[in-house]
């Protein structure tokens, strides 16, 4: 029997339960809390049914002394011990090729149709994730109402210059925009795929209406479109950019472009989990398909809403791998307060940076990327840098020094340093040492050219 996609599953079934755009923004998005509350809880139980069948969680529960039933509502979640990136690396290490969380089985399982994408890493062997016709479909469902949210409408041109190999992304946007927004999606990859002059051609003559891509190719982009082909991409007049901002401002893009950046969040094992509206007031959680907790990094105790923690989220709809407690080691925090545009579901910040490179300074916390991604925007750069703390001494409290490459022979170190100065006191609030040196000066210390672990960070107190 090969199974047919389009016969493996009761769409009508699905949408009614996960309401594409724009049915969607008539019905859940705007849901009473207690209802909301209640729909999770509803298919908090269900999904914990399913994760019992998982090898994975049996184990992981059970290490933890956890029974089939004794998780019997969406308040129990937080009994449950929560997961990383390291248990899933375990988990591949004992059942390879893909662990034994994916919960498909060729042994046993009756064929379906399914299709495998990783995370979007560099470097090493990226994270597989399997999907089944009904996870996928939720992702896309989810993806296109992000879109939606940001403006896209039927016939809306949607370049999107995101790799499609293996990270998931770029399929995904396809799928979605295809699928369930009536725009017509143009799949331009990478620039490795498009080199960026083609990129822009395109935007200019095919009267393209947004753009996606991730922040610092947004940058370049811009860039080129500035120094080689003397041309200011404000002209594009494009509706929006839809963006994954990370740790990157908004600001300086949107000056760039002279249009909205739309940020969102997710991974591939979870597709898009969260994103703006066109109030860009923080992102609203899907909360029909997550739970999303964001919690002390340490004791993963609850962190009150406007507090910093890691966000830890579980899947309310995966057959393949269902995710329940993943701690994403991305530190956000939730928004307090009602959004304009009437949605119901939480709100959570932009990406401050990895929980595992924070550093406490003054009592602010400080995250390297932040200061990456301000080092990045700041022109007469190159992007290198290195932070370095030193403990304080007899004299001095301790220190932090931002050790910066300047692009070319031409840059005044002085005024370069000055700048920097001035943007990392405004965005982060401490008075932070900059230092300047020339190209290439850095790759000593920061280990730029072994990219498995480029460091960012050489905090003396610790030694
Ligand atoms: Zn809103």
């Amino acid at each position: 029997m090969i199974p047919w996609y389009h016969r493996s599953l009761d769409f009508e079934k699905l949408w009614r339960e996960f309401p594409p755009a724009p049915d969607y923004f008539k019905t859940v998005y705007s849901m009473p809390h207690e209802e909301l509350r209640a729909l999770q809880s509803e298919r908090f139980v269900r999904q914990m049914q399913r994760a019992w069948e998982i090898p994975f969680y049996q184990r992981h529960w059970g290490k933890a002394g956890i029974k089939r039933g004794d998780i019997r509502c969406l308040d129990d979640l937080k009994h449950l011990p929560a997961f990383s990136v390291h248990d899933l690396r375990d988990s591949i290490a004992r059942h390879p090729p893909w662990g034994d969380l994916m919960g498909v089985d060729p042994e046993t399982d009756d064929p379906m149709p399914l299709i495998l994408q990783t995370s979007g890493g560099t470097t090493g062997l990226p994270r597989a994730m399997i999907y089944t016709p009904r996870d996928r479909e939720v992702m896309n469902i989810n993806t296109a109402r992000r879109m939606y949210m940001q403006g896209v409408r039927p016939f809306d041109r949607v370049q999107v210059a995101l790799a499609t190999g293996l990270p998931n992304a770029g399929f995904l946007l396809r799928e979605s925009l295809w699928k369930y927004t009536g725009a017509v999606p143009i799949i331009t990859g990478t620039g490795n795929q498009t080199p960026s002059r083609r990129q822009i051609e395109i935007m200019r003559s095919w009267g393209i209406n947004f753009f996606a891509a991730l922040a610092p190719y947004l940058r370049h982009v811009g860039n080129v479109a500035r120094d080689e082909l003397n041309f200011d991409v404000r002209e594009l007049k494009l509706k929006g950019l839809l963006c994954w901002l990370g740790v990157d401002d908004r600001k300086p893009i949107e000056e760039q472009w002279g249009t909205d950046v739309f940020d969102n969040y997710g991974t591939n094992e979870f597709g898009t989990v969260c994103c703006d509206c066109r109030y860009k007031t923080g992102m609203h959680v899907f909360e029909d398909a997550f739970v999303a907790e964001v919690a002390d990094p340490v004791t993963l105790e609850e962190r009150p809403t406007g507090e910093k923690g890691v966000l830890v989220l579980t899947t309310l709809f995966k057959h393949a791998a269902p995710m329940v407690r993943f701690n994403t080691n991305d530190v956000l925090s939730f928004i307090a307060g009602d959004c304009p545009c009437g949605s119901t579901h939480r709100r959570l910040s932009k990406v401050f940076g990895r929980a595992d490179n924070m550093v406490k300074f003054r009592g602010v916390s400080i995250f390297p990327e932040a200061i990456g991604a301000l080092v990045a925007e700041q022109a007469g750069s190159n992007g290198e840098y290195i932070c370095i703390v030193e403990p304080p001494s007899a004299s001095s409290r301790d220190e932090m020094t931002v050790l910066v490459e300047a692009a070319e022979l031409s840059v005044e170190h002085s005024r370069l340093k000055a700048a920097l100065s001035r943007r990392f006191h405004e965005a982060l609030g401490v008075k932070l040492e900059v230092k300047v040196v020339g190209n290439g000066e850095l790759s000593r210390l920061t280990g730029i050219s072994d990219l498995m672990k480029v460091r960012r960070l050489l905090d003396k107190r610790k030694s």
